[in-house]
Formats: structure tokens, C-alpha cells, sequence
């Protein structure tokens, strides 16, 4: 506080720090303060003297209780950066992960420039894999799915955000809404927890929507559908890419290879964890 009562923005961002969870650090309170204001970090710096409005702290304070509550940042501020798109995401969708952009540079490898390829993202969620792949590949027509009314309304709120049309989105599970149709590519970022995964009860995951998350004791039940029904969905030469976890690469591998895919492989993320893996139909 200074002598007027009142506190200015480095101020408030020293009295938050101390009070978030260590792990957050001040990387989190200026994030969330920016949200409030409406400014980037570099203007916190250049504004550290700058006395805060009665509101902005009220503001400021209700977010800081929520995130020592436990609530993910994204959802307090209802954004997250993804690829090269600042997406809305909410309670109704997972929020996107870094290493989920693995799996859009490995679909992007396989999808040359400029063709009209038929593309799927199979339980979209914000729209995050299929907005990223439209928007690297306009000629694509990309089709996404998901369960979820709520999240499909997200994903449709961020194609128009972003002013992307190649997307149509269809509310069903999985292959469901697809019926009858072929692909060159299909990505999919399941649910693929375990069902008893003491992980579910822990930080973020605790407030994102559990069908999402979790897939059954092994956490493979949405993969084995998906990988059960690819094979009349895919063209022949087409590819599947599935985003899974650290330990689930191998059983991937062996559901690909058994369903008749080729040249099946599992891809490492940023933290040398298996976390992608690709197969492809030989038709
Ligand atoms: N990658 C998420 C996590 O482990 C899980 C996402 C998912 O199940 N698709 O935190």
C-alpha cells in the first residue's frame, strides 16, 4: 500500500506470489492480472508504479481465490494458447496441452500443402487439433467430433474467432456422426487415463470434464473403438494418429498392427515421453 491506501500493480503482484501455490510463482499472477486489465505482461512492467482501480484489485482478488482453490489458470481466465491460436476453452473442455501440438506437427507431416484432403479430429474438445490443422491447411476440409454439446459450442465459437471455415463440427461419439465417410487423416486426442488413476483427484484434472480424461480400467476403451472402426473410415495410404500416455505406447502399437495398419510408430514429446502414436491404412 502506498500512502493514499491504494496499491500499485508491482504491489499487488508481490502480495499475490506470496500466496499462490509455490509452483505458480509470479509467472501466474501476472498472468492473471494482465487478464484483468486487459494488458500484456511487458505493460506490467512498464506500468509497475501505476496505482490499480478499487475494481481491478476486487477483480484481481476473486481470481486469486479460485486459483488457490485449486481452478486451472485457463479456466479463470477462459483462454489458452494453442499453436498459433489463442483459443476459449471452458469447463466443458479440456484445456489444451503443449504436448498435444506433437501430435498437430505429426498430422501436418503427413498432409502436403495445398491438396483438398479429408481430415477428422475425433473428440475436439475446444477445437484445438482441428483449428490448428485448418488454419495450416485451408485447402483441407476438416471434419471434428465430439460428445459434448458444450464443448462442440466452444470449438464453434473459436472457428469464428479465428475465422477459420474448413471445420464442420458434428456432435456424436466418435466415428458416430461420420458414418459413411473416408479420410486421408484422422487425429484423435481421447480420453486415456485409467478410470482408478489416482491422477484424476490431483490439480487441474480435478475440474476438467472426466469424459475427457478417463477411458475404462486401462484407460483404452476410447482407443480400441477408434482404432476399431478406422480401417472403414480411412482411405487407402490414409494415416490414424492417436495422442496417448507415457506407458501406452506399446498396446497401441499392438491394437494398430493387429487391425492390419502399417508403418506404426510411437513419437516422444518435449519431456522424452512415448506419446503419439501413427499407423497407416494400406487399404
Ligand atoms: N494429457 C492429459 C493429462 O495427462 C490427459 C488428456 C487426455 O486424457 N486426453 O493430463
Amino acid at each position: 500500500m502506498d500512502s493514499s491506501g491504494q496499491s500499485d500493480v508491482s504491489q499487488c503482484l508481490a502480495r499475490a506470489v506470496g500466496r499462490l501455490p509455490a509452483e505458480d510463482g509470479r509467472h501466474v499472477a501476472e498472468h492473471l492480472l494482465s487478464h484483468v486489465l486487459g494488458r500484456d505482461r511487458a505493460w506490467l512492467f512498464a506500468h509497475a508504479r501505476d496505482p490499480l482501480a478499487a475494481d481491478e484489485i476486487a477483480r484481481f482478488e476473486a481470481l486469486l481465490e479460485r486459483r488457490i482453490a485449486g481452478e486451472p489458470v485457463a479456466y479463470l481466465t477462459g483462454r489458452r494458447g494453442f499453436w498459433t491460436l489463442d483459443l476459449a476453452v471452458g469447463p466443458d473442455t479440456l484445456i489444451p496441452r503443449p504436448e498435444t501440438e506433437l501430435l498437430v506437427e505429426l498430422a501436418l507431416a503427413r498432409l502436403p500443402a495445398g491438396q483438398a484432403l479429408d481430415v477428422a479430429d475425433l473428440g475436439t474438445g475446444s477445437g484445438a487439433i482441428a483449428l490448428a490443422l485448418a488454419s495450416e491447411r485451408p485447402q483441407a476440409r476438416v471434419m471434428a467430433t465430439d460428445a459434448s454439446a458444450g464443448a462442440l459450442a466452444m470449438a464453434e465459437r473459436n472457428a469464428r474467432e479465428h475465422g477459420i471455415g474448413n471445420v464442420r463440427f458434428l456432435r456424436g461419439d466418435w466415428w458416430q456422426p461420420l458414418a459413411g465417410q473416408c479420410f486421408d487423416l484422422v487425429a484423435s486426442n481421447p480420453p486415456y487415463i485409467a478410470d482408478a488413476d489416482p491422477h484424476l483427484g490431483q490439480g487441474d484434472l480435478r475440474h476438467e470434464p472426466m469424459s475427457a480424461l478417463a477411458s475404462g480400467a486401462d484407460g483404452l476403451d476410447a482407443i480400441r473403438v477408434i482404432v476399431g472402426d478406422a480401417p472403414r473410415h480411412l482411405r487407402a495410404g490414409g494415416w490414424l494418429l492417436l495422442e496417448h500416455g507415457w506407458d501406452q505406447g506399446a498396446g497401441i502399437r499392438e491394437l494398430l498392427l493387429r487391425s492390419g495398419f502399417d508403418e506404426v510408430a510411437t513419437e516422444r514429446d518435449l519431456e522424452a515421453r512415448d506419446r503419439v502414436t501413427s499407423g497407416r491404412w494400406p487399404g
